[in-house]
């Protein structure tokens, strides 16, 4: 019986040694899924503030040192050699 005893404890204690590592092992699994989730959510943080730049460079006008309209998209503005930057109608007659 006494053997019995020793038999069932040393079990039980070997189940418990594998359920921590399996909980240490979750542990670390769970460790590294946030590290992971943190990636992503900063990942997805810097393609947000990409694409808002992108839009707001796209929104962003300025004005045509030639013709003096004031709303031609900044991206639409081409700079000439005297630094002054011109509409594209402006450009094309420039350049004829
Ligand atoms: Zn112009």
């Amino acid at each position: 019986m006494r053997v019995e005893a020793e038999q069932r404890a040393e079990v039980e204690d070997e189940a418990r040694e594998q359920a921590e590592s399996k909980a240490r092992e979750e542990a670390t699994l769970r460790e590294k899924a946030e590290q992971r989730a943190d990636s992503e959510t900063q990942a997805r943080v810097e393609a947000e503030a990409r694409l808002n730049e992108a839009l707001e460079s796209m929104e962003r006008t300025g004005t045509c040192e030639c013709c003096g309209r004031k709303d031609i998209p900044e991206n639409d503005l081409a700079k000439i050699d005297s630094g002054q930057r011109l509409c594209p109608d402006c450009i094309k007659m420039l350049r004829g």
